[in-house]
């Protein structure tokens, strides 16, 4: 494995949402409502620990992670500093719905560095319309919200876009302004086996592609410099030489391993937990992982180029993409990836657009016109 030990760590299965997208349920091979023990979390961060050269960094994540109690994150820091003899740099950042996001907790993440991205879709019509989302839990989130603004504390939003966003680009644009959100990760919603996809919930690449040019075309008028996408920061930063840190266009799959309530291992969050995903567990020494025979094979699918990536003019950026996208496309991992096909009507789009603008050279702003 790589000295960089990159972790996802399910410190619950439990949520207080049911967003109707949500991998947790519908993958009906996943563990429900349970949480991890102290002890497989004292092991986790040891072997993890011992075993990293460079740095660790952990997600904590779920379910909803905060439903394990902001003793549960004391005690992880707390572990974390008794088990760092090597002096590895470990960073620390956590995904939650935001629900319980209080003061207390943002000012305690604050202080030990850990890193907040919230996952919100937006305003209440359109986040409500993929969970049975209260206006009181929406509300709470919003004044969490704007506790993490009153307080400085910087955040990310992740955002799934769903059938309800597509039109509302601008109300959406508007919404992350207005609450001051800087820094946003955009999804399409997905609910899909390998065996199908959910075709009333799961967009389709044209309506995907669409949404992201609209975005991007009110991203570029705009005069709010401080709101980056990370879709298009990484397309920006390809151009200039810089490497994506996206795992979905580092061709290194793999390389972020996922830790189950129970300890079990696996390739990645988005695969279902299945034993021949399965890579190790928690509670033994990680060098053990370089030895799982299921991680060398998913691996070694990051070597595999579809056809029609082999002549596209942009694999030197997408690098082929996400595996999960080729495995739900088709599960030998022959095809390119689902939704390549919105990926290029965004690139294509923002070649075009660039051919007429130019950067803006403040970090994260956007293009302006020359
Ligand atoms: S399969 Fe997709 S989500 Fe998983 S590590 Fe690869 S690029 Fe990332
Ligand atoms: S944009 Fe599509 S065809 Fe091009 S490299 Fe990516 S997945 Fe392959």
């Amino acid at each position: 494995m790589d000295d960089n030990v990159n972790l996802v760590i399910k410190l619950t299965n439990d949520c207080n949402q049911r967003c109707q997208y949500c991998y947790n349920y519908n993958d009906g091979r996943r563990q429900q409502n349970t949480y991890m023990e102290k002890g497989m979390i004292e092991n986790l961060i040891k072997n993890a620990l011992a075993y990293s050269k460079t740095s660790c960094t952990f997600c904590w994540h779920g379910g909803e992670p905060l439903l394990a109690g902001i003793d549960t994150f004391k005690y992880i820091i707390d572990i974390q500093k008794k088990y760092n003899t090597n002096n590895t740099i470990i960073n620390n950042n956590m995904q939650t719905n935001g629900i319980l996001l209080k003061r207390d907790i943002a000012l305690f993440f604050n202080e030990n560095n850990i890193g907040v991205s919230v996952s919100l879709d937006g305003p209440f019509d359109i986040q409500s319309s993929t969970r049975q989302t209260n206006k009181f839990n929406y509300n709470r989130i919003i004044e969490n919200l704007n506790t993490m603004n009153e307080l400085n504390i910087p955040f990310s939003v992740l955002t799934v876009v769903n059938k309800e966003t597509l039109g509302h680009e601008q109300s959406l644009f508007d919404f992350y302004t207005y609450y001051n959100i800087q820094k946003v990760g955009l999804l399409p919603c997905i609910v899909a086996n390998k065996n199908e996809v959910n075709r009333e919930l799961t967009l389709t690449p044209d309506e995907y592609g669409s949404f992201l040019i609209k975005l991007f075309d009110i991203w570029c008028k705009s005069t709010n410099y401080n709101l980056s996408f990370r879709d298009f920061d990484e397309y920006f930063k390809f151009i200039q030489g810089k490497k994506p840190v996206y795992c979905v266009h580092s061709n290194k799959c793999g390389n972020v391993l996922v830790v189950d309530t129970d300890g079990k291992i696996y390739i990645c969050d988005e695969f279902p937990f299945t034993e021949e995903n399965c890579v190790g567990s928690a509670d033994q020494p990680f060098e053990l992982l370089d030895e799982s025979l299921n991680l060398s094979h998913f691996r070694s699918m990051n070597h595999s180029i579809p056809i029609q990536c082999q002549t596209c003019e942009y694999q030197g950026f997408c690098n082929t993409g996400c595996l999960f996208k080729r495995w739900l496309r088709d599960s030998s991992f022959h095809e390119r990836q689902l939704f390549c096909e919105s990926d290029l009507l965004l690139f294509r789009h923002i070649d075009s657009v660039l051919s007429k603008l130019m950067f803006n050279k403040q970090p994260g702003a956007p293009p302006i016109a020359i």
